[in-house]
């Protein structure tokens, strides 16, 4: 189980991340599987088609980054 930041319950982690890095083992111990399924599956691609990111663009991808810890409270 996962303490999860962003719905502050208690609740079945993320076994299917795996990337390297601080942010992933953050999102690894602090964010549910429902929570990033949401970023996952729905946000992640309203925020590209918003701000029509091109993720061949680090600048880019480093603000979808950003927005993602946003919607994930872990800033
Ligand atoms: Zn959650």
């Amino acid at each position: 189980m996962t303490q999860c930041v962003k719905c502050n319950y208690d609740k079945k982690g993320i076994e299917s991340l795996v990337f390297q890095g601080e942010i992933w083992n953050k999102i690894r111990n602090n964010i549910c599987m429902d929570c990033w399924s949401e970023w996952e599956d729905d946000m992640q691609m309203k925020v590209m088609n918003e701000y029509t990111l091109d993720l061949s663009n680090k600048q880019h991808r480093k603000y979808l980054t950003e927005k993602m810890k946003e919607f994930l409270s872990l800033n």
